[in-house]
């Protein structure tokens, strides 16, 4: 995996070496010396007097990767620090680029989603059960759970921001689902066990707890209960919960208790969570009706760790769920990585209720072989779309799979490390993911999402309006919902600021609090000032610390205009330490040039290739700014790119433009051999580069993260054709499908070949349609040639039409091309439409779909 290395601080991860270099750093970083950065500095809000670059720490302006030479032994030894979180109540976010984003997940992406859910038939399954009905389930069995996720997230935002409407809404469903619940004596609720598989429950009695994700549900009802209470106050989720979770920790256990364990991890910090709201409130002793006892919920989490990899009584989950082996014997992060991701964040939130547990050692080396080996330069995890798992070591192919939800795990993974151990690593790699993988998950319009989201992918591959499983809205609105408690933490021994966004809090440090106010140019510019005051009379000096983002390569910081010299550096940390009084200012800034990232060379995926980042922003290239021959352009070693005016479509970003080589099509009559074959088969050209989070925002459209900086790594560009000179437009195209597909000279393998963009009248059926061209003059033509795409072998909606005919426009009036014959439609291949020579200008293929299905085409030639 690839970082931006700064030289912030010594304790960071070492360094892969090759075997007879030298050990000391400069060799390694000059082993990865990349190209030169442009600096892009923008007008300072600071006074000239204050600027003070701290040259000495940044001596090496080089990016190179953090790659861990092998794992240790034994794990790292938790801190005797612990930091806590700052509740969302005291934290309000009022920043430029974060407040309108949230707005529009708050105002659309919350009730679309959940809009989307009722229309599933997520909420008909508790009326069933509340009806006593058995039978006639709707959705995926773990359904239950992704809307008490909502419930948890939307709460979140109502925290932050509150919405007596949204609220009412979700009173409405915490009714219902009590209500669902306490049909069971013990409060077990997974709709589609209790409606479908009665007598399975747990997975029991030959049941598939796997697919039916009974623990799963019954986690997400426990992150639900104490979200809802945290803001709400009310206890009706909360008891249910309760009274579930105690079920299961008096059931659970080895033979002869029920060993079951979470199929999908979850349930472990969910477990965490409530029983941290017992410990916040021993008051809920006398007011709930049932036993509370935080040691037990808290018991039940590590019970959960402590029978992965053993199997007495219960099928083995595998390596796919992490529990092919016991905890810590597992060396590798393995297997799905949105389960794994969770566990291990899981397992870091339980040390921190119990260092004692030896859970972190296994967290955070879990964690450097998922950030050394395992992570794209996006933080995204998860290559392999088979099982949705982590791959081999640097196995990251550009078009790995990248579920939304993997990326959100990851986040949260991060987040809980850094609470055992307050080093500023973990949350460079959250900012990472944050600002890439995951706020790519939604669109810009808030109800458009994305399963995967691949550094490389065809225009085929776009958003949806909704997936039949629908797991990553959920997890998205988790995270950006819990947005405002992360830009700071509070620990007995200082305040932390982690994250650059506009925003005020009111911070503990020990026993006196700080009120910060922040104002930043991130993530476009690199300014931050913090005002920082004491709340009440504070004559003791309290400890600020201020990340410093690992990408950074050089920063200034002052106090009141008064540059520091040499501030002290704590792990990642700049570290503050002073009698605050009202009305002192820190400022930050950070340098912040586009920076040219290449991969460890065991990243065969990315050999030869680099990519940019500014800031903690990874760039793409689009096909809509780049014309769709993006792919068969390269990069010139010393290409070095700069900060642009954002292209046309896209709001609130940044665009970066670096000047590149088109390869250009040979020619028929191109001699074997001449002099200057480069030069006469390429041209100079310019790419724009958005945010990565920014792609597919604008209809269907292929990218590029890596860009190749040899023509070797190009496609072969072909030449013009007759077909793909022409203009084409259809009576309709599917929304994530492209008129494109049918001249981009992409060549199928098959029919059901969706590897590549296509076009399809999809979800039109049985109906009469159209597709034609005009053409860039009029030509003689004698054939129509059409690649159909048909899905009868992987039984979906499209199959080769009931018949198809070509016409022509003559004097403005569409008539059928005389002599043609009767039109093929075979699998696999070409269907060959032949007439005599017709000089045409304007072409229409006219298609009648067979009954009750759709159609596509892959490509189409015309001769
Ligand atoms: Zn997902």
């Amino acid at each position: 995996m690839a970082i931006v290395r700064g030289h912030r601080r010594h304790d960071r991860v070492p360094l892969l070496r090759p075997k007879s270099a030298s050990h000391r750093p400069d060799d390694q970083r000059r082993w990865r010396f990349r190209h030169a950065l442009v600096m892009c500095r923008i007008a300072s809000p600071l006074p000239p007097t204050n600027r003070f670059l701290i040259r000495s720490m940044n001596p090496v302006r080089s990016i190179t990767l953090a790659i861990l030479v092998s794992l240790p032994l034994f794990g790292s030894a938790q801190d005797a620090t612990t930091l806590h979180p700052v509740p969302l109540e005291q934290v309000s976010i009022n920043d430029a680029f974060w407040s309108p984003k949230r707005t529009i997940w708050q105002n659309v992406t919350i009730n679309d989603c959940f809009d989307k859910f009722e229309r599933d038939g997520a909420f008909e399954n508790f009326d069933r059960l509340i009806a006593g009905q058995t039978g006639g389930h709707r959705g995926a069995p773990w359904f239950d759970g992704l809307v008490l996720e909502m419930i948890r997230g939307a709460n979140d935002f109502l925290r932050s921001n509150p919405d007596a409407a949204l609220q009412a809404r979700i009173d409405g469903y915490v009714t219902q689902i009590c209500k669902a619940a306490k049909q069971d004596p013990n409060c077990f609720l997974s709709s589609y066990t209790q409606l479908e598989v009665p007598d399975q429950r747990w997975g029991r009695n030959g049941g598939k707890l796997r697919f039916q994700h009974d623990v799963y549900n019954a986690g997400c009802l426990f992150e639900a209960a104490a979200h809802y209470y945290w803001a709400t106050g009310n206890t009706n989720l909360l008891e249910v919960a309760l009274r579930l979770a105690n079920h299961m920790a008096e059931t659970f256990g080895l033979p002869p208790k029920v060993n079951v364990i979470p199929a999908h991890a979850l349930p472990e910090e969910a477990l965490v969570k409530l029983s941290q709201v017992l410990t916040q409130h021993p008051e809920l002793s006398k007011t709930l009706s049932i036993d509370v006892d935080a040691n037990k919920i808290l018991d039940l989490a590590k019970l959960f760790v402590e029978l992965r990899g053993k199997h007495d009584g219960r099928e083995s989950f595998g390596q796919y769920a992490q529990d092919d082996v016991p905890i810590r014997d597992q060396k590798t992060i393995e297997g799905h990585a949105v389960r794994a991701t969770l566990l291990y964040g899981g397992l870091a939130a339980i040390a921190k209720e119990d260092p004692q547990s030896g859970y972190f050692a296994v967290a955070d080396r879990m964690w450097r072989n998922m950030t050394g080996q395992r992570m794209y330069v996006t933080g995204g995890v998860g290559a392999i779309a088979d099982d949705e798992k982590f791959g081999a070591d640097y196995e990251l192919p550009n078009d790995g799979y990248l579920e939304t939800c993997g990326a959100v795990g990851a986040g949260f993974y991060h987040l809980n490390l850094h609470q055992v151990s307050p080093d500023a690593k973990y949350i460079d790699q959250f900012e990472r993911v944050l600002y890439n993988a995951v706020l790519s998950g939604v669109s810009q319009s808030g109800d458009r999402y994305l399963y995967e989201s691949p550094l490389t992918a065809p225009a085929s591959k776009q958003r949806w309006d909704w997936h039949a499983c629908p797991c990553c809205p959920p997890m998205f609105l988790k995270l950006t919902g819990a947005l405002p408690g992360y830009v700071y933490c509070q620990s007995d021994d200082a305040a932390y600021v982690n994250l650059f966004i506009g925003s005020e809090a009111t911070v503990r440090v020990g026993e006196h609090q700080l009120q910060l106010r922040q104002q930043t140019t991130y993530p476009f510019g690199g300014q931050v000032r913090l005002q920082v005051s004491p709340v009440g009379e504070v004559s003791d000096p309290l400890k600020l610390n201020v990340r410093i983002p690992e990408w950074c390569q050089g920063f200034k910081i002052a106090i009141n205009g008064n540059a520091i010299d040499q501030p002290t550096l704590e792990r990642g940390y700049a570290s503050l330490l002073r009698t605050w009084k009202p009305g002192d200012e820190v400022t930050l800034d950070f340098e912040m040039p586009v920076q040219t990232v290449s991969a460890n060379p065991q990243v065969k995926a990315d050999l030869g290739r680099v990519s940019f980042q500014k800031g903690p922003l990874v760039y793409c290239f689009e096909e809509i700014d780049n014309t769709d021959r993006l792919r068969f352009s390269y990069l010139s070693e010393t290409a070095t790119a700069v900060p642009s005016e954002p292209p046309s479509g896209i709001v609130g970003i940044e665009s970066i433009r670096v000047k590149a080589k088109q390869r250009l099509p040979v020619k028929d009559d191109e001699s074997l051999y001449g002099q200057d074959v480069i030069g006469d088969i390429t041209e100079d050209i310019e790419l724009v580069g958005i945010p990565f989070f920014a792609h597919s925002n604008r209809g269907p459209t292929g990218r590029q993260t890596w860009m190749p900086t040899t023509i070797l790594l190009t496609e072969e560009a072909k030449a013009e054709t007759i077909a793909s000179q022409g203009t084409w437009t259809a009576s309709h195209c599917w929304t994530g499908d492209t008129i494109a597909a049918v001249n981009d000279q992409v060549m199928a393998e098959a029919s059901d070949d969706d590897s590549i963009p296509r076009f399809t009248w999809w979800d039109h059926r049985g109906t009469s349609e159209w597709l034609q061209v005009e053409l860039a003059k009029p030509s003689e033509l004698r054939s129509v040639e059409v690649y159909w795409w048909d899905e009868r072998r992987v039984n979906r909606h499209c199959r080769v039409p009931a018949t198809w005919r070509v016409l022509h426009q003559v004097d403005g009036t569409w008539k059928p091309i005389a002599g043609q014959s009767e039109g093929p439609v075979e699998l696999d291949q070409f269907n060959k439409i032949s007439f005599p020579p017709t000089t045409v200008q304007k072409l229409r293929l006219e298609v009648q779909l067979q009954p009750n299905w759709s159609a596509g085409i892959l490509e189409i030639q015309l001769h």
